[in-house]
């Protein structure tokens, strides 16, 4: 069987309500932090989704009305004429490639605060903000009916901007959600008490969009197959609410309550394809087209689930993000250039943090418009030669990116395996798929004649000048620091002995601390929690301290933090925090803690410190120094070696400078801003 036929099925077009999707590749709706606050940025990016081959792209949570505003989270709005030129930009996007536009129009109930707006926020009780002193207004009856009157001219607004595809949105503890919760919902007129009137107001807003724009948009339902956890709504209720609803939409978007646990979980935590079994029970109930995710990048698990009649859409929204042209991709057989999602959900953190999206895998996102990246499209240049000194993520992407450009590459590494940090972190438990980063790079490279990989070749400042290429970029990358400085040390810390400490880079030789095992988190994210498992599974006694509030901090933006601390005291992992290491002798260290300086000894065999990296810069600044004296070829560093970072910036660090390399003027950098 040949590869189209092979796939075919996705390609199949899916009738939802009044409208059709062109093929089954669903990208459904996700984050981007760039929402209202960046609608040209936005619009470029769910464009080149469309252009890759996704029948339908949706917005991120799109508030319906000022009174559901996620302030400092940049969420999509649809408040108003602007709003709707604004998204329009989108639509237009998406339309111009053949695909659908849907929105998820979105209110967030008690959980938004209204930072911008300071509106009262609106939920089904009076009950605290998750991050703000303050609570939410109990809705009475006309609150009630001004919400409805809200949905229904926001689904007006979307369906002028373009939008085929309009949800009504009741889960992930949103207004909706709380309606349905039994816990929650504590009313006793029609709209609480018995399932039927838990549903009731999401059933009138089904109604009312229905026929509000219902004669040339679907309508769709975000729903979570296994309820909203026992107190709110068990599966077993959740499916009765499927039961209750059933026809009423155009489209099922199953979704599983779980949210970061499961649904968003990272590799670490959840393999592709993990909701598999509870959509399959839930989508029995309905005869409507069915959406989910499950990080799919396997085509063929895409078919599976498709003939199996668990899906008729693959949802997608991290497979989506890493390669926009994964449909593109699969339609032509060109399974190997997939830039497989490795989940380490980087994408979701930075819309946390308040920025737009990035990607570890992919460069290109976020920079579609911004300085007019395409991930598939790339100019040539002039030609040349270029070394390249590391063959780690920011290596291997330079290479990759400058053998499309045409130049002729010589990518050299001191290991005898490529992929620098990628490959070492990759064989720590969890974190198999980090591998992806690299060997998507090596793939690519391998089918290029211009670009040569030399392994097992530790380059000297002399080798490299003598090699005489025209271009040098160094991606030596960075190593932990023995001593302690990070974070909470400035200085090293005093008389650390010779034996008995240890640093990551020590682990990913081979050496194994055994005995009682103290490591010190300064760094925050995920290496030092995967570490301390890895330890404590081969029998050490690890104690885990960390300067932070809990076990991996950062994580806390990749959502991953809860399941990150109850993974370490699950493992019998002692977990002390808001303490700092400040000295160690061999047989015991001092813990101090952050807030009183108070000091105390714990007994501990060997110390591993996770605090801080020092680049490996000793190359870069010896050509450097000669480059000035000479006025030698270009010299520049890149990745780690000049600001050690995540994957996703040594990435981003070595696709910049390979696309910019010989271009006399790189355009300039713009900024989506509101002008007057
Ligand atoms: P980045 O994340 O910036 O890509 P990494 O630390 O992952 O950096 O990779 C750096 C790579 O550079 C490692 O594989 C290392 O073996 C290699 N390297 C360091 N110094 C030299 C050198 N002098 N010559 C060749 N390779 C080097
Ligand atoms: Fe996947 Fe990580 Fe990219 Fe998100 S940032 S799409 S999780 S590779």
């Amino acid at each position: 069987m040949s590869v189209a036929e092979r796939y075919q099925v996705l390609f199949e077009p899916v009738k939802i309500g009044p409208v059709v999707t062109r093929n089954r590749f669903y990208q459904v709706p996700h984050c981007t932090g760039m929402g209202h606050a960046l609608p040209q940025t936005l619009a470029a990016m769910r464009g080149i989704k469309a252009e890759g081959g996704w029948g339908v792209v949706c917005t991120e949570y799109c508030s319906l009305h000022p009174s559901s505003d996620d302030q400092p989270h940049p969420f999509a709005s649809l408040w108003d004429e602007g709003d709707v030129r604004n998204l329009a930009g989108m639509t237009e996007q998406v339309h111009a490639h053949g695909s659908l536009a849907g929105v998820e129009l979105w209110h967030g109930g008690s959980y938004v605060a209204n930072l911008a707006s300071r509106l009262p926020t609106i939920g089904v009780r009076s009950i605290p903000n998750p991050n703000e002193p303050v609570q939410c207004q109990r809705m009475d009856r006309r609150d009630i009916r001004e919400f409805r009157r809200w949905h229904v001219a926001a689904a007006k607004r979307a369906k002028q901007a373009g939008f085929d595809i309009i949800y009504v949105y009741p889960t992930h503890g949103y207004l909706l959600s709380e309606f349905l919760s039994r816990s929650h919902n504590d009313r006793c007129d029609e709209y609480g008490g018995s399932l039927e009137n838990r549903v009731r107001l999401i059933r009138e807003v089904l109604c009312e969009t229905r026929e509000a724009v219902g004669d040339r948009c679907a309508v769709a339902v975000r729903f979570s197959a296994d309820g909203h956890g026992e107190q709110h709504l068990s599966p077993a209720e959740a499916h009765d609410v499927v039961g209750l609803l059933g026809e009423l939409p155009d489209l099922w978007d199953f979704v599983v309550g779980d949210y970061y646990g499961e649904e968003m979980a990272t590799s670490r935590f959840v393999r592709e394809g993990s909701l598999e079994e509870r959509v399959r029970s839930i989508r029995r109930l309905t005869t409507k087209p069915v959406v989910s995710v499950g990080r799919f990048t396997s085509p063929d698990t895409m078919v599976r689930q498709v003939r199996s009649g668990v899906l008729d859409l693959i949802g997608a929204a991290r497979p989506s993000i890493a390669d926009p042209f994964l449909p593109t991709k699969i339609r032509e057989g060109r399974l190997e250039e997939i830039r497989e999602c490795i989940g380490c959900n980087v994408c979701y953190a930075y819309n946390f943090r308040g920025a737009a999206i990035r990607c570890t895998q992919n460069p290109t996102m976020g920079e579609e418009w911004r300085r007019g990246w395409h991930p598939e499209r790339i100019e040539r240049g002039a030609g040349g030669s270029v070394l390249i000194v590391g063959a780690g993520p920011s290596g291997l992407e330079a290479a990759h990116i400058l053998g499309r450009r045409g130049f002729t590459v010589t990518l050299a590494d001191a290991s005898n395996q490529p992929g620098g940090r990628v490959t070492m972190e990759s064989r720590l438990p969890g974190l198999s798929e980090w591998a992806r980063v690299r060997d998507y790079r090596l793939t690519q490279i391998r089918s290029m004649t211009n670009v040569s990989l030399y392994l097992g070749n530790r380059l000297s400042a002399g080798e490299v000048n003598e090699f005489g290429a025209d271009h040098v970029l160094v991606a030596t990358g960075a190593r932990w620091r023995r001593n302690g400085v990070g974070r909470w040390h400035a200085a090293p810390i005093a008389s650390l002995p010779a034996e008995g400490v240890f640093t990551p880079d020590d682990l990913f030789a081979g050496a194994r601390p055994g005995g009682r095992v103290m490591l010190f988190d300064d760094d925050h994210y995920y290496l030092g929690p995967v570490i301390a498992m890895m330890l404590a599974a081969q029998g050490a006694q690890v104690c885990y301290v960390t300067t932070g509030g809990v076990a991996g901090e950062w994580s806390h933006y990749t959502g991953e933090q809860y399941a990150t601390h109850r993974q370490l005291l699950l493992q019998g992992i002692e977990v002390i925090t808001s303490t700092a290491v400040d000295a160690f002798d061999g047989s015991s260290a001092v813990l101090g803690c952050i807030h009183s300086d108070r000091q105390r000894r714990q007994d501990a065999d060997a110390l591993v410190l996770v605090t801080s990296r020092e680049p490996e810069d000793a190359l870069y600044q010896s050509l450097v120094g000669q480059d000035e004296e000479n006025g030698a070829s270009a010299v520049q560093r890149i990745g780690d070696c000049r600001q050690p970072g995540l994957i996703a910036h040594a990435v981003h660090s070595g696709h910049k400078s390979a696309r910019e390399l010989g271009v006399s003027a790189p355009p300039a950098c713009r900024r989506d801003r509101v002008e007057t």
